[in-house]
C-alpha cells in the first residue's frame, strides 16, 4: 500500500515521488516517498493528528545544512509554504515565521532601526532551521536573540518554548526530534537604521571572501570540537575544526565527486557529479583521520537524512 493512501484530507498539496535531494544546497541524493505542503498552520495540525502514527513525518527549511541520502527519505516530508515566513515588527521585537528566510529578518530588523540579529544576514537558511540548529556567526547564535518560539509535535500539540526550556547549546538543541518549528519571536535592540544596514554589507563582504557561497554546499560539515576534548587532545581550546582537517591533508580532498573547499576546508562541495554517499564518505574518511591523528571523534553539523543507496 503506498503511503499516500494512508494519510488524511487535507487542504494543503501531496505530492508523490519527489526529488527532494535535488532541491538541497547539495543538489544530490533520493527522492521523498511523499511531500506535504500544508496551507495554514490549521492544515499541519489537522494533518499531524490524523496522519497514522508509524508513517514517518520529516520537515525541512530550504536545506541549507542536510545531505539527503541517495535512497530518499521514507514517508512525508512537510515543505512549508509562504504561510509560515511572514516577518512581522513590533517595538523591539521581531516575530518570523519558521520559513522567513535568516537574511530576510536580518534586514527587516534594519529596516525597522534594530540591531542584534545582523549575524542572521550571513546564514543561508530559514528561522525553522536555525532553531533547530541553533545556528550563528560572527559570536552571535539563536539562543542569544530568541524569546520564545513555538512548535507543533507529531500528535498535534502546540507548545511555546524558552531558549532555556530548548537547551540551546553550540549548535545543539535538546528539543524533542518530532517537534516541527512554527515561529519565533527575536529581540532587537534599537539602533540607527543605517548603521545596522553597514555591518550587514560588511557581514556579507567577509562571507564573499571566506566561504565558497556559490558553491554546492551545506555550510560546515562538522561542529568545533569542545574545549574539554581540545585539551585532552593537547590542543590550544581555540582551535577550530577547519585547523584539524587541514593538519589530516583534508583541504580539497576528494572522493569522486565530493571534495572539501580549497577555500574553507570545514565547507564540503559537490563538484557537478557527486552522490550523497560520495559527500558522506568524504566527511567518514575526515573523522576517521582526525581521530586517528588527534583522538577527536568529530561531530557531524550537517544533517545526513534518509536511507543509503
Ligand atoms: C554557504 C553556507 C554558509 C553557512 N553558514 C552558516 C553559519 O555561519 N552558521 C550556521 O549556524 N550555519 C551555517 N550554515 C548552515 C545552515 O545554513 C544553517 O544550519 C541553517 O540554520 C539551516 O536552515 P535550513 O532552513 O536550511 O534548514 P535545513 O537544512 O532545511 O534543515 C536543517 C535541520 O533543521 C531541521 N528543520 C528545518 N526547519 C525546521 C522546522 N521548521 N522545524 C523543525 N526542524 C526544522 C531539519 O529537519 C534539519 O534537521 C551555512 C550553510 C551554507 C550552505
Amino acid at each position: 500500500m503506498s503511503v499516500l493512501s494512508s494519510l488524511p484530507q487535507v487542504l494543503g498539496r501531496y505530492t508523490e515521488n519527489v526529488a527532494l535531494g535535488k532541491k538541497s544546497w547539495f543538489t544530490c541524493g533520493g527522492a521523498a516517498d511523499v511531500v506535504f505542503k500544508p496551507t495554514d498552520h490549521e492544515d499541519l495540525q489537522h494533518f499531524l493528528k490524523n496522519c497514522p502514527a508509524d508513517i514517518p513525518v520529516h520537515v525541512f527549511g530550504v536545506m541549507s545544512n542536510v545531505i539527503i541520502r541517495d535512497g530518499g527519505v521514507r514517508g512525508v516530508v512537510i515543505r512549508l509554504g509562504r504561510e509560515f515566513s511572514k516577518i512581522e515588527v513590533e517595538g523591539d521585537i521581531v516575530s518570523a515565521g519558521a520559513l522567513a528566510l535568516d537574511a530576510n529578518v536580518a534586514q527587516v530588523a534594519a529596516e525597522n532601526g534594530l540591531a542584534g540579529l545582523e549575524f542572521l544576514s550571513g546564514i543561508p537558511g530559514s528561522i525553522g532551521g536555525a532553531l533547530r540548529m541553533n545556528a550563528g556567526c560572527y559570536g552571535t547564535e539563536m539562543k542569544d536573540v530568541l524569546i520564545e518560539c513555538e512548535a507543533i509535535d507529531r500528535q498535534g500539540q502546540i507548545h511555546v518554548l524558552t531558549p532555556d526550556e530548548m537547551g540551546m547549546t553550540y549548535r545543539h538543541v535538546e528539543v524533542p526530534a518530532d517537534y516541527i518549528f512554527l515561529k519565533a519571536k527575536l529581540k532587537g535592540v534599537p539602533d540607527e537604521a543605517e548603521e545596522v544596514k553597514a555591518r550587514i554589507a560588511q557581514i556579507k563582504e567577509q562571507r564573499e571572501e571566506s566561504q565558497p557561497i556559490r558553491e554546492k554546499t551545506g555550510g560546515s560539515t562538522f561542529a568545533n570540537p569542545s574545549a574539554l576534548e581540545l585539551s585532552q587532545a593537547g590542543l590550544s581550546p581555540d582551535t577550530k575544526v577547519w585547523q584539524l582537517i587541514d593538519q589530516v591533508g583534508g583541504r580539497g580532498l576528494k572522493i569522486g565527486g565530493a571534495m572539501m573547499s580549497e577555500k574553507h576546508c570545514n565547507f564540503m562541495i559537490n563538484t557537478g557529479e557527486a552522490s550523497a554517499s560520495d559527500l558522506e564518505e568524504l566527511g567518514e574518511e575526515i573523522r576517521a583521520r582526525v581521530l586517528k591523528k588527534f583522538g577527536i571523534a568529530l561531530r557531524w553539523e550537517i544533517k545526513r537524512i534518509g536511507e543509503k543507496g
